[in-house]
């Protein structure tokens, strides 16, 4: 099976030439040490690691799985050794503040080691990627003894994370949640419930597991305003922040699944656990849902990640199998046949991969300095510059992970299918990519939530289309300075177009929605593909004009990459963008193609 090799060509590409990376670590004050040589630095390290130590266990952790034997849940081999390395390399502390042991380099940071862990190895980073949504969650909604208690050990990776949301009878709506949570004498909880799907609940790879859970207090309101937040860790910390005494909560099982199969996902027992209350009582969903935005970038990677390795793989195997002769002639003369990337349908499905993988890190590295600024804002205490930074994240977030992960899942099928035969064939792994990505659209809210998220919420509640006003005016404007320019006047005539018809479709199924209330869940889906494209459109433009920048000036070492980068906007302009037109015709259509069947006629069985 061959290994993932980290794209650091790319990475800098975006980096310091497409988004200023440079100039925006200078402007933060967390920027301060990131400097384009300790970023450099970084990337090439971090992809070492994810080359030579997390990729070589992928397929051998899925291979074997984790166990649960006599209470104790253990992680593949190899597993533990590699988490010791991430831990010693001080990697889990990357973006965290230096008072608790962090680098204190900005969150985006944090975010390019994530693409890489993840492209490697989804299951292993998981593991630390958890812990990361505990950290956050502490730091912001923690007292200053929680803080001082579980931050250090935390950003050392010591001690692990884990979120505890779902149970049996509810994911999506956490209204329904019945763990409970009995206040003591000590000002402590007792938590009694059962939470399911948990990942990383228990393993091997850290002395203990602080686990933040969504409980109710005895006499709370019905629904998601009576729901509070604690702090539950496996074991309880002794006064010198050392492991002691036992908790009552445990794994009762492993749920067996379709992929991430290293990745420990356990139903975890809370027997009158003790808990600790984090934030105000009855707020624990608003704490939970506050660093949400960055998770959810998070966990778009999952659509960026596994679009890039099965490209990669694809993309080798393309070169090397040979099957027939190309159309317009051999191209391989003294072989037996052409190789398969000679054949324009391969190209076809190897151009989509690449598409998806560089216009969706494009899209992940533009939000990801939005994401530097709200953490800079809630760090500093301005409420004011984290909200605002907030919404424009929040506009973003769930068209880069409903999006992104559903592309992801196409990517990773077609990078099987240019194996023909053979990807469905274990030992290529590309069968396994497209079960580990499979999970991407579901958790961390479906992709069906995160088109009502956006639709529903973001754009019509809360902003009355103002969201879509405003970043299609960002669209505009840099259309509008492109088009006068030969190579990038038809992007830039395609994205007017398109904003003012983005605008368009939100005020019709606004006036749509007013009589009947059933069109914001109807045309959710293609709302949120829809945004998805034309997002990519405006950064895949972004790409191209800086390409076509540094090719017009020629003398460039690596002008095939450029032309490479202005062959793919080509592409995905031509033959993905045009998706999105189908995307608003459906969006638009009545809802009662979808209800005017009863739900008892929707088949006729036995
Ligand atoms: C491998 C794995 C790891 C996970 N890790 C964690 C974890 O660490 N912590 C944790 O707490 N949870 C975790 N989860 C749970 C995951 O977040 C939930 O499964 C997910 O949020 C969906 O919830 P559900 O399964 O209850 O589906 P449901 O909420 O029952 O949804 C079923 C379907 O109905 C749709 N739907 C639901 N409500 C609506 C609505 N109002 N309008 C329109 N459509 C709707 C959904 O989009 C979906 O298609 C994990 C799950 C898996 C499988």
């Amino acid at each position: 099976m061959p290994v993932y090799k980290a794209p650091l060509r790319d990475m800098k590409f975006l980096l310091n030439e497409v988004f200023d990376y440079p100039g925006h670590y200078e402007a933060l004050a967390s920027g301060g040490n990131a400097t384009p040589d300790i970023v450099d630095a970084i990337l090439t390290e971090c992809g070492r690691f994810c080359e030579e130590v997390l990729s070589p266990l992928y397929q051998s952790g899925d291979d074997e799985g984790c166990k649960l034997e006599d209470g104790i849940v253990t992680t593949p081999r190899g597993y533990k050794e590699a988490y010791v390395q991430y831990a010693m390399g001080g990697w889990q502390g990357l973006s965290a503040p230096e008072e608790f042991g962090g680098q204190g380099l900005p969150a985006s940071m944090g975010l390019l080691k994530q693409e890489m862990m993840g492209t490697a190895n989804w299951s292993f980073s998981m593991y630390p990627g958890l812990s990361l949504g505990a950290m956050n969650t502490i730091f912001l909604h923690g007292s200053a003894t929680q803080k001082h208690t579980y931050l250090t050990p935390l950003t050392e990776g010591r001690w692990g994370g884990t979120m505890c949301l779902t149970e049996p009878q509810c994911g999506t709506d956490l209204g329904q949640v019945k763990t409970r949570a009995e206040p003591q004498a000590d000002g402590s909880y007792r938590l009694t419930g059962t939470k399911i799907f948990i990942s990383s609940g228990d393993h091997d790879l850290t002395e203990n597991i602080v686990h933040i859970v969504l409980a109710r207090l005895p006499d709370a309101p019905k629904g998601t305003r009576g729901i509070s937040l604690f702090i539950v860790p496996k074991f309880l910390p002794t006064e010198e922040g050392g492991v002691g005494e036992r908790n009552a909560v445990t794994c009762g099982s492993l749920e067996k699944k379709m992929g991430i199969k290293a990745s420990a996902t356990c139903v975890m027992n809370f027997d009158g656990a003790t808990g600790f209350l984090i934030g105000p009582e009855n707020e624990g969903l608003n704490c939970m849902f506050t660093f949400m935005n960055t998770a959810r970038i998070g966990t778009a990677i999952q659509g960026v990640g596994p679009a890039e390795l099965s490209y990669q793989w694809a993309l080798a195997y393309a070169r090397e199998r040979r099957s027939m002769r190309a159309l317009s002639g051999k191209k391989e003369p003294d072989q037996i046949a052409d190789a398969l990337i000679y054949h324009a349908d391969v190209r076809r499905m190897l151009l989509t991969q690449k598409a998806i993988a560089e216009g969706g890190r494009a899209m992940l590295y533009y939000a990801a300095r939005l994401a530097d600024h709200m953490v800079e804002g809630h760090t500093a205490g301005d409420q004011k510059k984290a909200e605002k930074y907030d919404d424009k994240l929040g506009f973003l977030t769930p068209i880069l992970k409903g999006f992104l992960t559903e592309l992801g899942c196409e990517a990773a099928n077609l990078g099987m299918q240019v194996f023909g035969g053979h990807g469905y064939i274990r030992e290529h792994g590309m069968e396994q990519i497209v079960r580990d990505t499979r999970i991407a659209t579901l958790y961390e809210g479906t992709t069906g939530i995160q088109a009502l998220d956006l639709l529903g919420r973001k754009v019509l509640l809360m902003t009355q289309g103002g969201a879509v006003r405003d970043f299609t005016l960002k669209i505009a404007n840099f259309a509008r300075k492109h088009l006068t320019d030969k190579r990038l006047r038809p992007y830039a005539v395609e994205l007017l177009k398109l904003s003012a018809q983005w605008n368009l479709l939100t005020v019709r199924v606004m006036l749509a929605a007013r009589k009947d209330r059933d069109v914001v869940s109807a045309a959710a889906n293609d709302f949120l593909m829809y945004s998805g494209y034309v997002t990519m459109a405006y950064i895949w433009a972004r790409q191209a004009a800086v390409a076509a920048d540094r090719v017009r000036k020629g003398g460039e070492e690596s002008e095939a990459f450029y032309r490479a980068k202005l062959a793919t906007a080509e592409f995905y302009y031509e033959r993905l963008l045009p998706r999105a037109q189908a995307h608003a015709t459906s969006m638009l259509s009545p809802t009662e193609n979808l209800m005017q069947l009863d739900a008892e006629d929707m088949a006729f069985i036995g």
